[in-house]
């Protein structure tokens, strides 16, 4: 069975990163997609974990080669998705979270089917604001650039498969990995394993 692609947005500073993270420690079947950007290395993240960091020319080439499943200009810098990984973890069976924004995600949608898409909500924009200042790793003119769109990308929720409020990180943790397993559960994924059981009932 062919692993689940699982797009997830957020406004800055409403945990999205921190709730991938648990989820891809809590099943050994999914990764984190490791995109490529051309924004600044932040003090204790790892290329080739977090990011790809890479220079503007290196970002261009892979457009033009085509390489990119989408790629977006978010708060003035470059990331995308690269098509041959995501394809290569997919086929081996391995799910995937795709940590990116509301442009991406509506690329995505037009150009891969089964993908499912989630929204995560801060409890409050202050919320958001007060999470990205104790976060510690963005200047107060860059917290304040992410909230000024914050509106704009919130108001694109409802065209997502479900919305979770991480307002207690626990509670929205169980959320999210409700969603993943009941997911994992769709009849329509299950149904390819199933043929040649129960006397061919099924299939
Ligand atoms: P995003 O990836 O959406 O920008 P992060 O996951 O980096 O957000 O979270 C921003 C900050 O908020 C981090 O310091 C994180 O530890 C903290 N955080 C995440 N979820 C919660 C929560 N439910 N309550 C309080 N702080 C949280
Ligand atoms: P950050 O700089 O905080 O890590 O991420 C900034 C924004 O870029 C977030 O909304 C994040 O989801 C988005 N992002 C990260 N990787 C990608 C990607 O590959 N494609 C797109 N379109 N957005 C991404």
């Amino acid at each position: 069975m062919s692993g689940i692609a699982y797009i997830v947005s957020a406004p800055s500073g409403a945990g999205k990163t921190t709730l991938c993270k648990m989820a891809a420690k809590e099943f050994p079947d999914i990764r984190n997609s490791v995109s490529y950007t051309t924004r600044k290395q932040r003090p204790g993240e790892v290329n080739g974990v977090d990011y790809w960091f890479v220079d503007d020319a290196v970002f261009d080439g892979m457009v033009s080669r085509g390489e990119f499943l989408e790629y977006a200009d978010v708060y003035g810098k470059k990331y995308g998705t690269s098509k041959k990984d995501l394809d290569a973890m997919l086929e081996k069976g391995m799910s995937v979270i795709l940590e990116i924004d509301v442009q991406g995600a509506a690329n995505v949608r037009k150009r891969m089917e089964g993908g499912v898409f989630i929204f995560i909500l801060p409890p409050s924009l202050k919320a958001a604001e007060d999470r990205l200042t104790g976060r510690g790793k963005d200047t107060p003119g860059e917290i304040k650039r992410r909230l000024g769109i914050a509106a704009e990308e919130i108001r694109k929720a409802p065209e997502y498969d479900y919305i979770v409020v991480n307002d207690d990180l626990d509670k929205a943790f169980e959320t999210f990995s409700s969603i993943i397993r009941a997911e994992k559960a769709r009849s329509a994924r299950v149904k390819g394993a199933l043929k040649g059981f129960f006397g061919g009932l099924i299939g």
